[in-house]
């Protein structure tokens, strides 16, 4: 087999904590990470290059894009794979930003810990081992980003922290795992799909882009909306169920919807947003007839990433109806 030539990036998170007195803090880098751990394989290099150490409640879109440029500077040295630590809090979310943005074949893969290395079964070691050896297979190809947990592979766009506490948090409700780490090797159960990378963006206009998400909840009067349009360049909607909201709040939707994108997701965290089923004010008939836009099965957290990228790009209402659509249902 080829040489694999995998680089690590490190942001930090639990998987590079160490506790004291005041609560663990990352302090770890990715040689301290990698140093004593066996079983990458002859037949892997890794070389380490640590880029920030601090908790993924700190991280910005600059710093998972300054990831995304190093990967790629890593890409043209001639590294075959990446991997990226960071902290599990916002891993569904950054993940996910690599993947709407990563143009090449070769994957990069996340992952983290839910204990940290000072801890009786410390899942970081056993995470990390997983990841390189998803990096270093060519089955990982044409992939995008994935993320790879507690020997599961899951697709970034899919996948969800869905416990505040467990070592099997990462899952995909949709769809599940698309493969898993066995015997030290990346088994695929399911075809690669075509990624299609947004472009069009800069560091400056994501830095102007404003994208609010606003959950519906119960007995919800709108009011946190209001003066939405002068706050958000665009907004997603975290329905209930389907995507319904509270009938007396479709027309403010629909006002907002004629200022900015707004995209409407379900706040159930599995399954898609309907069309065509109920029609009563506030269904989704009603909102995606006031211009609101479908977000399909996207998770809101990814659909606010995706509607950042595409408002930054200054995308027209029809490219990123797309857009979303591509990412929402067929990716
Ligand atoms: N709070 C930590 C972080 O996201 C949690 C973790 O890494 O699992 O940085």
């Amino acid at each position: 087999m080829t040489d694999a030539r995998v680089v690590l990036f490190t942001l930090g998170g639990t998987i590079s904590m160490s506790g004291g007195a005041g609560g663990a803090v990352a302090r770890l880098g990715g040689q301290e990470l990698v140093s004593g751990l066996n079983g990458f394989g002859d037949d892997v290099q890794v070389q380490v290059r640590d880029l920030r150490r601090v908790p993924s409640a700190d991280l910005t879109f600059d710093d998972v894009l300054d990831v995304v440029a190093a990967a790629d500077e890593a890409v043209t040295a001639g590294a075959t794979g990446i991997v990226l630590t960071q902290g599990t809090d916002t891993l569904e979310e950054s993940s996910f930003l690599i993947d709407a943005v990563w143009s090449h074949e070769l994957p990069l893969v996340v992952t983290g810990a839910m204990r940290n290395p000072t801890l009786p079964g410390a899942d970081g070691s056993a995470n990390l081992l997983a990841a390189v050896r998803v990096a270093a297979s060519p089955a990982a190809r044409g992939r995008g980003a994935l993320v790879a947990f507690n020997d599961e592979i899951h697709a970034a766009v899919r996948v969800r922290k869905t416990h505040s506490t467990s070592t099997a948090t990462f899952a995909s409700p949709d769809t599940g795992p698309v493969g898993h780490v066995v015997e030290g090797e990346a088994r695929f159960l399911v075809p690669a799909t075509a990624s299609r990378p947004v472009i069009g963006w800069s560091r400056e206009s994501l830095r102007a882009t404003r994208i609010g998400l606003h959950t519906a909840v119960f007995d919800d009067d709108g009011s946190a909306l209001a003066g939405a349009e002068d706050r958000y360049d665009g907004l997603v909607v975290a329905g209930f169920g389907v995507g319904h909201v509270p009938g007396a709040m479709a027309p403010l939707l629909g006002d907002l919807a004629a200022q900015m994108p707004v995209v409407l997701s379900s706040r159930t965290g599995a399954g898609p947003v309907l069309a065509h089923t109920y029609g009563a004010p506030g269904s989704e008939r009603d909102l995606l007839s006031r211009g609101l836009v479908s977000g399909g099965f996207l998770h809101p957290y990814k659909a606010r990433v995706l509607l950042h990228l595409l408002v930054a790009a200054k995308k027209s209402r029809a490219e990123i109806t797309t857009a979303v659509a591509q990412f929402g249902d067929e990716h």
